[in-house]
């Protein structure tokens, strides 16, 4: 199983990182050992001062495929969750001033928080999700407002990588990111259904 992520694909979330908006979907990968399985806590781990969250609609793939056209890439995926895309963003920082690849800021175990997945069929689009930090809203997104469409970044990463059935699609975060401290709660909601909780420990 391959994890996916987009990163900077809502205008406002590049902006509050002070990033280029990008021409082409930006991509990293995280390994399966990155999943922080459903509903259970995520431990702050040592090697970073600076731990954020990320709150995004995730994907997951039911289908092989590559050179998937746009068109088609709608039958590739019929559920979601919301998840978090954990990010060590004193690492990252560091990474990105060095031009080094920032996979340890951001592909470290438990870094990938899934939330329990829902049938695309229950739900109207856009998406829209709000993520609540110790029960207070710290960020809302709609999928509408996504750089790159889901058919798009799925024909565009399936020109590169072969897509497997299970592998995870994080979408990108909107604005909003922030620091996360142990004993804190992150939960993500669809209007008033809860799909996450994880808890830092
Ligand atoms: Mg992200």
């Amino acid at each position: 199983m391959k994890i996916f992520c987009i990163g900077r694909n809502y205008v406002e979330h590049a902006k509050e990182l002070n990033n280029p908006i990008p021409e082409k979907p930006l991509i990293f990968i995280k390994p399966a050992t990155a999943v922080t399985r459903i509903q259970k806590p995520f431990y702050y781990p040592d090697f970073t001062k600076e731990l954020h969250y990320e709150g995004e609609v995730v994907l997951k793939i039911n289908k092989h495929g590559k050179h998937i056209e746009e068109r088609f890439a709608h039958k590739y995926f019929n559920s979601f969750t919301l998840g978090l895309d954990f990010t060590a963003r004193d690492i990252q920082n560091e990474c990105k001033k060095k031009g080094h690849p920032w996979e340890i800021a951001k592909s470290f175990d438990g870094s990938a928080a899934i939330g329990d997945f829902v049938s695309f069929k229950d739900f109207e689009l856009p998406i829209n999700f709000t993520i609540k930090k110790n029960k207070e809203i710290v960020q809302t997104g709609s999928t509408q407002d996504m750089i790159f469409s889901f058919s798009k970044i799925i024909s565009y990463i399936s020109s590169i990588f072969t897509l497997q059935r299970g592998d995870l699609i994080f979408t990108g975060t909107p604005a909003g990111v922030g620091e996360l401290n142990i004993g804190d709660v992150i939960e993500g909601f669809i209007g008033d259904q809860r799909l996450l909780y994880c808890k830092i420990k």
